[in-house]
């Protein structure tokens, strides 16, 4: 289940922006300010003179770049003006009791120990562990199946699942933590190798393609071919409309996909005397786990989801809507897996029932 949606909504919100500009990037006063930070601060050019007109900027104190954040988050004369300008004209409207701005798209966090959006990195990482401990368990439920057991390709896709979700927070920290292009764009390629291997795996498990060598081969090459596609028209002519229509399109295909193997197994179990469903659990544990968990799973997630439309900024708390929806979607991770492992547990349980 793609969780970086969040990331692909908060870029369309953000869309309108980008076209537009954010408010606070044509506010005089910041316009003012950059100018005379980047002077005082000498960024471009030393010998360049102060302007001929004055602003109420000219006579403030601008720090220099601590350089740890000059040499290692690569924060350079220019940009740090502009963070530091953000910073002053939001305090400035703070304190008159003015509407805080968005800046290029995005709020104005104050830089902590030089992250750039604390909360989204801390929450990122923390978004890192369930796909790591999904590896792991699924890597060791592999480990005691034989060497022919072909039920193991279902797992093995599920490991392609968590590892592009590894991949994917890995550069949803880096983004949060140091906002570039390239660390913006490396964010969307690999949300989008998240939706497209969540989609891949639970079509695979729905449609039992691990049966069905050639028809899976065909599938996988297909579903390779869209991705690469997908990178080379975002490489060829980037577009944030195009790349949020490819990813809700495929992260709404694979909200259909699990709600429908939640019914699937829903029906199984009605349909199967109640001794015959498992022997490790009851009947109702069965339906918690194989029926409702992937429903809350969808449900919640999109729940979640839609706490960024309100788009919320705290500058007292440091703390926005999108952090928040990263904050949503860590247990949902952690469950997913579980929710994988207990229905490949159950389909194993089928076949080798209809086997004996
Ligand atoms: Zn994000």
């Amino acid at each position: 289940m793609n969780m970086n949606l969040g990331c692909l909504l908060l870029s369309l919100i953000g869309l309108v922006n980008l076209a537009l500009g954010s408010p606070g990037d044509w506010l005089d006063e910041f316009i003012d300010c950059r100018e005379s930070c980047e002077i005082i601060r000498s960024c471009s050019d030393p010998s360049t003179d102060a302007p001929d007109h004055h602003n109420g900027f000219d006579l403030s104190y601008f720090d220099e770049t601590p350089v740890f954040l000059r040499k290692c988050l690569l924060w350079d004369c220019e940009s740090d003006c502009d963070y530091q300008c953000q910073q002053i004209v939001t305090i400035l409207r703070i304190e008159n009791g003015e509407e805080i701005y968005q800046f290029h798209g995005k709020w104005p966090f104050k830089r902590m120990f030089g992250i750039q959006e604390l909360y989204s990195t801390l929450f990122s990482i923390a978004n890192f562990v369930p796909h790591y401990r999904g590896f792991k368990i699924l890597r060791s439920e592999l480990k005691k199946l034989s060497h022919y057991d072909k039920s193991g390709i279902l797992l093995d896709k599920y490991v392609y699942v968590s590892i592009a979700g590894m991949l994917a927070w890995t550069a949803s920290s880096i983004f949060h933590l140091r906002d570039f292009i390239v660390t913006e764009k490396l964010d969307y390629f690999f949300a989008g190798a998240t939706v497209l291997s969540g989609f891949h795996a639970i079509f695979i498990r729905i449609f039992r393609l691990d049966k069905h060598d050639n028809l899976r081969h065909l599938f996988c090459g297909t579903v390779i071919l869209i991705f690469l596609m997908h990178i080379l028209r975002l490489y060829l002519d980037w577009s944030y409309t195009y790349n949020m229509r490819f990813n809700v399109a495929f992260g709404v295909l694979q909200y259909l996909l699990l709600l429908t193997l939640s019914y699937r197994n829903y029906v199984h179990l009605k349909s199967q005397p109640k001794s015959r469903s498992s022997p490790y659990a009851s009947q109702a544990q069965m339906t918690w786990q194989l029926c409702t968990v992937p429903l809350l799973l969808v449900v919640g997630t999109s729940l979640a989801m839609s706490c960024e439309l309100f788009d919320f900024f705290s500058y007292t708390w440091q703390i926005d809507s999108h952090a928040i929806w990263h904050a949503c979607t860590i247990l949902p991770s952690w469950k997913l897996y579980d929710f994988f492992i207990r229905d490949y547990r159950y389909l194993k349980h089928r076949c080798n029932s209809l086997a004996e």
